[in-house]
C-alpha cells in the first residue's frame, strides 16, 4: 500500500499507461509518466476504436482451429506467421493452442467479461461527462457475415457472449441495409450488438487524457527506460537513455508489447508476443457509417473515424522489430470493398502497430511477486482500448491498498 500524495512512476504513455496515470493522480498521487514516444503514438494510435462490454471471446476458440491452416497459407489472410520468426513464436503459439481447449474457455471468458462489463462506465468515470460525450459514441456495432453458414459457425462465440449478459439481434437483408445503407447488398446477415461504443479518434482519446493529466500537475518525461534498479524493498531508480537516473518509489510497468523487456530482468517472464495489426484510413472514402462494422471471416473492423473510414485488423506474428509489410494494409482496402462496393480510393494512410498479447487472451494486472511497490499493467492484446480505463482503476485501487472492484487473480503475472 502507498499513501496518497506519494510519488508513482508509470513506464509507457499508451492508453493503458495514461489511464493508470490519470486514476493514480485522481487518487492523490504525484505521478510521472516516462516514454520516448508522444502519448498514444504506439499501438494505441491506430486501433479500430471499439469499446465492447461483451469482449469475452478468446483469441482462438476450439472451432476456429480448423481454419488456421488455411489462414496460414494465405499471405494476405487474417493470420500470418513470418516463417523466419516461427521458431521464436512456437512456444507462444503452443500456449495459444492450449488456451483454446474447450475446458479452458469458460474461465477465460469470465475473466475477460469481468474487465469488459465495467469498461465503458470506467471511461465515463475517468473522463467526466464532457470529455466522454466528446470522445465516445454509443451506437453499437454490426458484425457482418459473408454467408449464413459463416454466421451459424460462429454460434459458440455468440453463446459465450449471451451467457455473460450480452444483448444482440440477428439482422438480415433489407433490415441490415436500413441499419447501414452503405453495406454491400450481397452481405446476407449480421449480428447487431447495441450496447457497444467506439471512439472516432483513439489518438485524441489518449492525448486528451495526457492533457488533463499535465493540466492537473502530472509530468511526462520523453525518454526510454533502459533498466530498473531495485533494492531489497523494491524499485529505486530508472536508468534512462542518455545516462540520467530517475528515482522511483512506486513503479507501474505499462509498456505495451515491450513490457517483458522490463519485467524479465526483474524476475517475471510472461510469454508476451507482438500481434502485429494494420490499418488503412481513407479520407474521402464516400462511405458513411453510423457505427463500426466487422467482417470476422477476414479479421477486420471498419470504423467511422474523424479522419475518415478506418479498416483495421488482422494478425501478423513476426516479432517486435521486423519492418511493417504494408501489403497487408493494402489487402485490408480490398477486403473493405467486400463490405462497401462504393468505397472510393480517397486519400489513404497506412499503419502497423504491435498488440501486446499473452496466449491466454488475458492481460497482466497486478503486483510483482518479487518486489514491493512494483506493479504491472500490460498484455491487453486486441482489447487494450476497451480494458484501458478499468485497468487503470484496478491499479490505482491496488496501489492504494483498497480491495479491487473485481477479483484480479486471473491476471497475475506468474500464472504461466
Ligand atoms: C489493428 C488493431 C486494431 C485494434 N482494435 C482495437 C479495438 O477496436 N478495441 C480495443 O479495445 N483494442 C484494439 N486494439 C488493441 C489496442 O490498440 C492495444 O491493446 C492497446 O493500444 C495497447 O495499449 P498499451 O498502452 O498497452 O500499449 P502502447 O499503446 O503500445 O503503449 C506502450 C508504450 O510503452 C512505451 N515503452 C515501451 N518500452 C519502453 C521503455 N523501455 N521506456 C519507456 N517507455 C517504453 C512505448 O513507447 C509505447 O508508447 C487494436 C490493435 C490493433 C493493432
Amino acid at each position: 500500500m502507498t499513501s496518497p500524495g506519494s510519488p508513482v512512476t508509470v513506464i509507457g504513455a499508451g492508453i493503458v499507461g495514461l489511464c493508470c496515470a490519470r486514476w493514480l493522480q485522481r487518487g492523490g498521487h504525484v505521478v510521472t509518466v516516462i516514454d520516448p514516444v508522444s502519448p498514444g503514438e504506439s499501438c494505441s494510435f491506430g486501433n479500430a476504436g471499439i469499446l465492447s462490454k461483451y469482449s469475452v471471446v478468446p483469441l482462438v476458440m476450439p472451432g476456429t482451429l480448423a481454419k488456421v491452416p488455411g489462414w496460414l497459407l494465405d499471405p494476405m489472410g487474417p493470420l500470418v506467421v513470418r516463417w523466419r520468426y516461427l521458431p521464436r513464436a512456437m512456444p507462444w503459439l503452443l500456449r495459444l493452442l492450449a488456451a483454446s481447449r474447450a475446458t479452458r474457455i469458460p474461465a477465460i471468458a469470465d475473466a475477460l467479461g469481468a474487465l469488459a462489463l465495467p469498461s465503458i462506465d470506467a471511461y465515463g468515470e475517468l473522463l467526466g461527462p464532457a470529455d466522454f460525450a466528446d470522445l465516445i459514441r454509443l451506437e453499437g456495432v454490426v458484425n457482418a457475415y459473408e454467408s449464413v453458414a459463416d454466421l451459424e459457425a460462429d454460434a459458440p462465440a455468440w453463446a459465450l457472449r449471451r451467457d455473460r449478459g450480452a444483448r444482440f439481434e440477428r439482422v438480415d437483408g433489407e433490415a441490415l441495409r436500413e441499419l447501414e445503407p452503405a453495406l454491400n447488398p450481397a452481405i446476407p446477415c449480421a449480428i447487431y450488438v447495441p450496447d457497444t461504443g467506439h471512439t472516432a479518434n483513439p489518438l485524441r482519446l489518449v492525448k486528451t487524457l495526457a492533457e488533463r493529466f499535465i493540466g492537473d500537475g502530472g509530468e511526462i518525461v520523453e525518454n526510454r527506460v533502459l533498466r530498473v534498479e531495485c533494492g531489497d524493498g523494491g524499485p529505486r531508480a530508472l536508468h534512462l537513455d542518455g545516462g540520467a537516473a530517475h528515482p522511483v518509489e512506486t513503479l507501474v510497468v505499462a509498456a505495451g508489447a515491450w513490457s517483458h523487456r522490463i519485467s524479465g530482468p526483474l524476475g517475471s517472464k510472461p510469454p508476451l508476443e507482438a500481434e502485429r495489426g494494420y490499418h488503412v484510413t481513407i479520407a474521402g472514402s464516400g462511405i458513411s457509417l453510423k457505427r463500426p462494422v466487422s467482417l470476422a471471416s477476414r479479421g477486420f473492423y471498419a470504423t467511422p473515424m474523424e479522419a475518415g473510414l478506418r479498416i483495421a485488423g488482422t494478425v501478423e506474428i513476426g516479432g517486435l522489430d521486423a519492418p511493417p509489410d504494408y501489403r497487408r494494409a493494402r489487402a485490408l482496402l480490398d477486403h473493405g470493398r467486400l463490405l462497401f462496393p462504393g468505397l472510393r480510393d480517397g486519400t489513404v494512410s497506412q499503419w502497423m502497430g504491435c498488440r501486446p498479447s499473452l496466449p491466454d487472451s488475458l492481460p497482466v494486472i497486478g503486483r510483482s511477486p518479487h518486489f514491493e511497490r512494483l506493479y504491472y499493467a500490460f498484455g491487453h492484446g486486441h482489447l487494450g482500448l476497451t480494458q484501458g480505463a478499468i485497468t487503470g482503476k484496478l491499479i490505482a485501487e491496488l496501489i492504494a491498498g483498497r480491495s479491487t472492484s473485481i477479483d484480479i487473480d486471473p491476471y497475475r503475472i506468474d500464472r504461466f
